[in-house]
């Protein structure tokens, strides 16, 4: 094995496609020396080191000492410096990299190399001993909380008490002495805090920092980000050791982060943030404020960088345009500025909002950088979901409390909590939560992921908060510097009001405005860049979409969002409406046939009503209506006040009524008198929901000239003989209301596929139905022998120890619930070829089930609503 890959310098020993053995941020510098960009020269340990490293009780590779040697070594020849000279002392960063990108792990050590004698060296080669001091400060800050562990506090106690004795306010204003003085401070701190003497040995710091590294990849922090990212421990992380080029060395050098588009909006505009005079923490580490990349984007008093430093700026745009046409992806890029000239430190693909991936992968289409097929790619089906989610009315009246950086867009509303724990808490029990801090950090990402939004007090559009937000979709409000919190009395002051724990705020993530209470939101508007991506998917779809739904109102939106009808109408969700509810209970606790017909009688009109309706959204769309299927159990009166009325609406008393409802109830309703069981038991209903059926099919037919294809399907059948009997009610109900209205539609009969049996069988069923749908949540609960309603109790445990992969209920089980779907799919289409298939489970909306979906040939999904755009694209892609 090759532990040690070098790049800069003219020899580059990886590139890009190594990613997964050099890291992301590896693989991209090699790539990019490659391609001729200027890049310092440095080497990456491979993350098979890591791995090996955790494999044999944390021990290195015997090879990996002697390879690390000549790759510094090449380092050193390259540049000139030595690593420990005294003269010309070499310096290194040493930065972790994984596969993806993983805040929560140890990040970066800069100026490595740096000690009481070699600081010397720096002061002679700088001429400058203010920066070389300063240099060697940071050199053990960093090293002494990433590597050694020591609290930071610690050190920004020390630069305190400096800038008091120096009778300074900045740290800027401190002299070459005084940071002498403090690290002098330091050494004497972190032995005491330690109980050892700062490495002064560079090889031991190099070993330290590269020891820490492989060490971070198991911490708590980098532990929780991969099990909420689904990233497997066995992938490792790289090391990255190069050699420094400094930001902080005068006015004529600089350091900034960016973006090749608006990772935003996905505006393609050159974006981002940079400091004159700095070095990378700088940055992000909100001390000082960071300036605009472009003009265009300064605003009053601030300087850009295209302002500031002309010819270095033009030189980061051609390297911009490389980047974007090598790559074909916006980029997110760290670079330096050494005097005037130019270094790139990192590049990679760029974290985006939902928002800016979709305008970036329409617009790179239409430039031509990519073609349609890789734009549908592009776009994560789940984030589309962002853009699906409400936003502030804009008519509503309001009256911002504050306003912070537009850090991640979208609305949210909820109840302030200041800390990550009470969000995960309250977000338990059901509550929506805004998380308020003055600044995030790893250590919150739990609370984040629970949050409906997050707000911070301090940090700008790259701090940890803005990131981390836009990548898990929460709208998120940064820097929002007119709010102070207060921890200790768990309350805010903005605008002048005190907001406490618990009361509840608006965030407009797209505007940066903090409102006290709620403001109304609005639906996303649908039109633009987001059309033409589904037109694009759609030309490559081969299944079908459509949606649950049974209000006008899931309809109407299904329609907007461009479902191709509705696959599964429940109908019991259309019983349970007050008004209706009472002739359900007269029904069902009815002791005689006649008793419940007096009781369907009532609720005919209402159903037929409810149909006439969703047939008129969804013209010319075949429309699923599935027949009464859940518990009777369900329905049952409750209390002295329900059963008293059904009583007197039946003309009996009470106590017939409580012995009624304690016969009719069950030990396991979900497994009981349900479904097809019930019609078949009590054959009135589903006369009464077939009658409903035709005649508003009819009635549609004669009102619009189009006749509806009502798709009549029957719930938890098991066997052939269940579904020829209850398809037997139906057809003969659709005779008598045809001959009555004098009036003929096309109508199919199917069934759900949602019973091991069913599924075993389906040949058989087959012969009986026009189209199987798969009720997935069934067909789950009933292969787990797992309870739909219980099983959160335990899930949860099942997934953090690994048992499950995912919440079964969430994607589908490919191997066991999909081998049941694939084996009834075959045996039904083995008797009828032209058999439709779709499934309406909630799997239906899930990407990772719908490419399982196509991977059977289902013809169509079916999922709520909101997912429709969701599931349009998921089927495009898992049809490429
Ligand atoms: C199913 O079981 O997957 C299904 C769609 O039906 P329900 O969720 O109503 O039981
Ligand atoms: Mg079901």
């Amino acid at each position: 094995s090759k532990w040690v890959y070098g790049f800069g310098a003219g020899r580059n020993e990886g590139n890009a496609s190594l990613r997964d053995l050099l890291g992301g941020k590896g693989a991209n510098l090699a790539e990019m020396a490659s391609i001729g960009l200027p890049v310092p020269p440095g080497f990456t340990i491979t993350t098979e080191v890591c791995t090996a490293y955790y494999d044999n009780g944390q021990k290195y590779p015997a090879e990996l000492q002697g390879e690390v040697a000549e790759a510094l070594a090449r380092i050193e020849a390259a540049v000139g410096n030595k690593f420990g000279d005294h003269h010309k002392p070499l310096l290194v960063s040493v930065r972790s990299g994984a596969r993806v990108s993983m805040p929560g792990m140890m990040d970066t050590v800069l100026n490595l190399g740096l000690n009481d004698d070699t600081v010397e060296g720096l002061v002679a080669a700088s001429g400058d001993a203010r920066f070389a001091w300063d240099s060697y400060r940071r050199f053990i800050q960093m090293y002494g909380s990433v590597v050694l562990g020591v609290d930071h506090h610690r050190f920004e106690e020390i630069i305190e008490h400096a800038k008091m004795d120096a009778g300074v306010v900045e740290d800027t204003d401190l002299t070459a002495q005084d940071w002498h003085r403090v690290v002098a401070g330091y050494k004497d701190m972190v032995a005491e805090v330690t109980g050892a003497p700062f490495p002064q040995d560079p090889q031991a710091q190099l070993w330290g920092a590269i020891g820490a590294v492989f060490g971070s990849w198991m911490n708590q922090r980098a532990v929780t980000y991969r099990r909420i990212h689904d990233i497997p421990a066995a992938w490792g992380t790289a090391v990255n050791v190069q050699a420094m080029v400094f930001g902080n060395m005068g006015e004529d050098c600089a350091t900034g982060v960016c973006f090749t588009r608006d990772p935003s909006t996905g505006e393609d505009i050159f974006y981002g943030e940079y400091l004159i005079n700095a070095q990378g923490e700088d940055v992000v580490a909100g001390i000082r404020t960071p300036q605009p990349m472009s003009e265009a984007r300064a605003k009053p008093g601030e300087r850009s960088m295209e302002a500031a430093m002309p010819a270095a700026y033009a030189e980061l745009v051609a390297v911009r345009a490389t980047l974007e046409k090598h790559y074909h992806d916006m980029q997110d890029i760290e670079f330096t500025v050494q005097q005037n000239k130019l270094y790139m430190l990192q590049t990679r693909n760029g974290k985006r909002t939902a928002a800016a991936s979709l305008k970036i992968a329409v617009d790179m289409a239409r430039e031509g950088l990519i073609g349609e097929v890789e734009a549908i790619q592009r776009v994560n089906p789940a984030a589309l979901d962002q853009l699906l989610h409400p936003t502030l009315d804009p008519k509503a009246k309001r009256t911002a409390v504050a306003k912070g950086l537009p850090a991640s867009p979208g609305a949210a509303c909820g109840v302030i909590v200041f800390s990550a724990d009470e969000a995960e808490a309250r977000a338990a029990k059901g509550e929506s939560v805004i998380l308020c801090r003055i600044e995030t950090s790893p250590e919150d990402i739990h609370g984040m992921h629970a949050a409906k939004g997050i707000l911070t007090t301090r940090g700008g559009m790259t701090s940890h908060a803005a990131v981390v937000a836009r990548g898990m979709g929460r709208p998120c409000v940064a820097g929002a510097g007119s709010i102070t919190v207060d921890y200790a009395a768990q309350a805010l002051t903005a605008g002048g009001r005190i907001l406490r724990a618990g009361e509840t705020i608006t965030l407009d993530g797209a505007t940066g405005e903090v409102f006290a209470g709620t403001v109304p939101m609005i639906e996303p508007q649908l039109s633009g860049d987001f059309a033409t991506l589904m037109e694009w998917a759609d030309k490559v779809r081969r299944m079908k979409v459509r949606a649950n739904a049974e209000t006008p109102l899931d309809a109407d939106t299904a329609r907007k969002f461009g479902a191709e009808g509705i696959g599964l109408c429940r109908t019991e969700h259309m019983f349970f409406d007050p008004e209706r509810i009472g002739a359900v209970r007269q029904m069902i606790m009815a002791e005689t046939e006649h008793g419940r017909r007096t009781a369907l009688a009532r609720l005919l009109p209402f159903q037929r009503d409810d149909f006439v309706k969703l047939f008129r959204i969804m013209a010319g769309l075949p429309v699923t209506i599935r027949l009464l299927d859940p518990p009777l159990h369900e329905f049952l009166p409750h209390g002295e006040h329900e059963i008293a009325q059904v009583a007197s609406s039946l003309g009996t008393d009470p106590e017939a009524m409580t012995r009624r409802a304690a016969e009719l109830s069950e030990a396991n309703p979900m497994l009981g008198h349900r479904g097809c069981r019930l019609g078949i038991t009590y054959p009135e209903i589903y006369e009464m929901q077939a009658r409903a059926i035709f005649e508003a099919a009819v009635m549609t037919a004669q009102e619009t000239g189009a006749a509806p294809v009502p798709e009549i399907m029957i719930p938890l059948v098991a066997t052939r003989r269940e579904l020829e009997i209850t398809r037997a009610i139906v057809d003969k109900i659709a005779q008598e209301v045809f001959a009555e209205m004098n009036y003929h539609l096309v109508y199919q009969v199917g069934t759900m596929i949602e019973l091991p049996r069913a599924a075993l069988t389906a040949d058989h069923i087959a012969e009986a139905g026009d189209f199987f749908s798969f009720g997935t949540n069934d067909l789950t609960q009933t292969v787990f022998g797992l309870s739909r309603d219980d099983a959160g109790k335990f899930l949860q445990f099942y997934i953090e120890k690994g048992i499950f992969a995912k919440d079964p209920f969430v994607s589908i089980d490919v191997e066991g619930v999909g081998a049941l779907v694939r084996i009834a799919a075959e045996r039904g289409r083995s008797v009828k070829p032209d058999l439709k298939l779709g499934i309406c489970g909630e799997h239906g909306g899930d990407p990772a089930s719908i490419q399982f979906c196509e991977s059977v040939g289902l013809d169509y999904v079916s999922c709520s609503p909101y997912r429709v755009p969701v599931a349009r694209l998921a089927a495009a892609q898992a049809a490429l």
